[in-house]
Parts: structure tokens; C-alpha cells; sequence
């Protein structure tokens, strides 16, 4: 089963798609992670990429693009979550074209509805692990009192996004709803469209996806 994870910035499509790695062994496909991985490691793309992702810009189709196809090409999967892609029509028509060379099916788009209001304060107080990815929140789930990861135990290290601030968050959601949005329609009309209400607690929406999957 392939599913994509559509949703503005905050949403939760990261923490729902490593809740669906764990319960049914799927690979989670964030462009977002692959983005930052290259900037961290300081590939020429990376280099390219920094000062857009920085300002909340969109990355170009052809490098998103070809960072998906490498991963479809190379990587063994019982299903794909595409997190964060397609976030362009471009992207999506291309997505589609690489399934079907592949002879895969997209079974299914996942919208998480959020108002934006929800969203801006869930991002500005948000960290994750860096350990493990576990995402807190200052308001509704803060770092333990005894700074350890709840979620792996481990880690000490709470990261938060360079791009998590009111700046930047103002054009990731212009981006969003200018290039991101018109998908729900495209994927509404292919029969693909299903909506949660993504301002639940963690478990009520991973409950809602869960009945829309198997469905
Ligand atoms: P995310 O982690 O999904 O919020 O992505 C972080 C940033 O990476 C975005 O604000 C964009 O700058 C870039 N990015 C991630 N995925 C894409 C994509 N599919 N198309 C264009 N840019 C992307």
C-alpha cells in the first residue's frame, strides 16, 4: 500500500507517518528529512538548497523530484508514506507517472485538516528528539522534567527547526495554500481523497487514518 500524507506545515504528517512505520512496516518518504539531511551534510544540492528551505520557500520539482525517484529506484518497501511530496500539480503528475512505472498504485491521500491558528502554535513550540524524532510541544507535551527522550530513552538533544519561527511559517503556509492545496482537488477527482481532522490528540487521528486505510 502507498499513501501520501497531504497537509499544511505542523499538521502532523511526520508524527502519523512514523506511527504507520511501526504499526505496519511501511517507509516513510519525507522530502523535508532528505532536504535536511543534504544541507547538514553539505552536498552541493545541500548548499543550494539552504537559504530556500531557510525562508520557507518551496525547493525546486526537479530536485524533489529526483530525491523521491533515487529512493523509489533503490529502496525494498512494504508500501510507501510519501510525507511531505507531492506538494506541487507538477510533483504529483510526476509521482503518478513513476508508480505507474514501477506497476504501483497509489492507494490512497490522507488529508490532515488543521485551522491555521492551531498550526502557528504548534510550530513555534515545537522540538524534537534528536536522537529518536519523538516530536514535544511546550504546551502539550514538553521535554521531560529530567531532560531524557520519553520515547527512546536515550537522547538528551532537543532539536528545533531553523525554520520553525513566525517568519518563515508565513510563506511555508502561502506556499501551502498557493501550490499545495489545489492536490486535495486533483486528488478528490481521482477517487484517492480521504480527510481526518488533524487537530485531535496523536491517537484520536492516528485512529481516524487508520479507519480511512483499511477501509
Ligand atoms: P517539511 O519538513 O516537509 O516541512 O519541509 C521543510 C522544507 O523543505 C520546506 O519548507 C521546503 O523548503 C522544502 N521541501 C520539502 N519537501 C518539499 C517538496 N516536496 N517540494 C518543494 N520543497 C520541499
Amino acid at each position: 500500500m502507498n499513501i501520501i500524507l497531504l497537509g499544511p506545515p505542523g499538521a502532523g504528517k511526520g508524527t502519523q507517518a512514523r506511527m504507520l512505520v511501526e504499526e505496519r512496516g511501511m517507509v516513510q518518504l519525507s522530502t523535508g528529512d532528505m532536504l535536511r539531511e543534504a544541507k547538514d551534510s553539505g552536498t552541493e544540492m545541500g548548499k543550494i538548497v539552504a537559504d530556500v528551505m531557510a525562508r520557507g520557500a518551496l525547493v525546486t520539482d526537479e530536485i524533489v523530484i529526483g530525491l523521491i525517484k533515487e529512493k523509489l529506484e533503490t529502496v525494498k518497501a512494504n508500501g510507501f508514506i510519501f510525507d511531505g511530496f507531492p506538494r506541487t500539480l507538477a510533483q504529483a503528475d510526476a509521482l503518478g507517472d513513476l508508480l505507474a512505472t514501477m506497476n504501483e498504485t497509489l492507494d490512497a491521500v490522507i488529508e490532515m485538516r488543521v485551522d491555521d491558528e492551531a498550526l502557528v502554535a504548534r510550530i513555534v513550540a515545537r522540538s524534537t528528539c534528536a536522537g529518536c524524532g519523538e516530536v514535544y510541544n511546550d504546551n502539550t507535551k514538553p521535554i521531560p522534567a529530567d531532560g531524557v527522550c520519553t520515547n527512546c530513552g536515550q537522547s538528551k538533544e532537543f532539536k528545533r527547526r531553523a525554520d520553525d519561527n513566525e517568519e518563515s511559517l508565513k510563506t511555508r503556509l502561502m506556499e501551502y495554500y498557493k501550490q499545495t492545496s489545489p492536490l486535495i482537488g486533483y486528488y478528490y477527482a481521482k477517487d484517492s481523497l480521504s480527510r481526518v481532522d488533524g487537530l485531535g490528540d496523536i491517537e484520536a487521528v492516528q485512529a481516524e487514518i487508520k479507519v480511512a486505510l483499511d477501509a
